[in-house]
């Protein structure tokens, strides 16, 4: 099977399990890990922000950023299919309570008229107080434009809001535009990254952001059932990934743009490439069956729509898979009809 379902199928690499093997471990409640403690370290000097905590996934990660950056009742703006509404089972509003206001900008991020009719009346009493935007970058593979983030971290500064960034994806737009993490990391208030996704990690993720607010967090992620003893071992995994896997991202882009093309001479399929993913539109209602018959040919997909599969390129994909899955998937499209 070539798993293309999600880049969070990959296995550590012999290089990283050695490191994970070979890891120095304290306990990490009492701040004793010195692993945990450089990759919080190095996460945050990546991101230019001062503190940085390790945490076992982006959900919590996301959760902790909504949990001590509103209070009970706050408006929180995000896409409708933001994975802090849609993918976390409610969790924002069980936990910080707070209402989710969502949008259907179909680059992910809201546009500045929407902004600007949302903000309006923010302070009439009969409507939740306006706190906290959430963007993530990339968006279903869609990298944010840098501009269009600065407008939304100043619109939401200008207003005593806050940003979130959701980056579990941010070192794809990174090496997509050619900046820093830190470049794209700049304007909002917590970022989010995920170590387990196209880095490759086995565990984890981390929120960044200024000191008081990391203070916060870890204070969050205990109350959470968050705190970990000897998670050097798996940090390791994700310090591994930091160190040596953020740059070979742009193969991966470069091969989901090649399975792309491959898929888009093969009708009734159409597809794009977003930076390590490939979007592919099926005939109206029938991306379920597509999905169906890419598997019994061994190819691994996840359908988003009534018509639109997700592949995604990872660490554990070569050219050869590429090349095998683009010939299976044509199969399937054949058998289809
Ligand atoms: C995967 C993902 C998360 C959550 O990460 P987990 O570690 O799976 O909980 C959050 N946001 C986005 C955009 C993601 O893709």
């Amino acid at each position: 099977m070539i798993d293309l379902r999600s880049d969070t199928c990959t296995r550590p690499t012999a290089a990283m399990r050695r490191a994970m093997a070979e890891a120095e471990v304290g306990d990490d409640v009492f701040g004793e890990d010195p692993t945990v403690r450089a990759l919080e370290e190095e996460t945050a000097a990546l991101l230019g922000t001062e503190a940085a905590l390790y945490v076992p996934s982006g959900h919590m990660s996301n959760q902790i950023a909504v949990y001590v950056q509103t209070r009970s009742g706050d408006e929180v703006w995000t896409h409708r299919s933001g994975h802090v509404v849609a993918n976390e089972q409610g969790a924002a509003s069980v936990l910080a309570r707070v209402l989710p206001r969502v949008h259907d900008c179909a680059s992910g991020y809201p546009d500045a008229a929407l902004l600007e009719e949302w903000a309006g009346g923010a302070d009439d009493v009969h409507r939740a107080r306006p706190r906290l935007i959430c963007l993530e970058n990339t968006f279903s593979g869609l990298v944010v434009p840098p501009a269009e983030q600065r407008r939304i971290a100043a619109f939401a500064h200008d207003r005593g809001m806050l940003l979130h960034l959701d980056g579990a994806r941010l070192w794809n737009a990174a090496v997509a535009l050619g900046e820093t993490p830190a470049r794209v990391a700049e304007g909002a208030d917590t970022v989010s990254v995920c170590f387990s996704k196209g880095l490759g990690a086995p565990v984890g993720s981390a929120l960044a952001g200024d000191a008081p607010t990391v203070a916060e967090a870890r204070r969050a992620r205990k109350l959470l059932g968050g705190g970990m003893r000897q998670a050097g071992i798996v940090a390791a995994g994700a310090l591994y990934a930091l160190r040596n896997h953020v740059g070979r991202l742009a193969e991966d882009h470069g091969r989901a743009q090649a399975l792309a093309e491959r898929i888009a001479q093969t009708p009734p399929l159409a597809a794009e490439a977003r930076t390590n993913m490939v979007l592919v539109t099926t005939p109206a209602d029938r991306a379920r069956e597509f999905a169906g018959l890419f598997a019994r040919e061994g190819v691994g997909c996840v359908p988003l729509g009534r018509d639109l599969l997700r592949l995604v390129v990872h660490l554990d994909v070569s050219d050869e898979d590429v090349d095998a899955a683009a010939t299976r998937i044509a199969a399937a499209a054949a058998a289809a009809g």
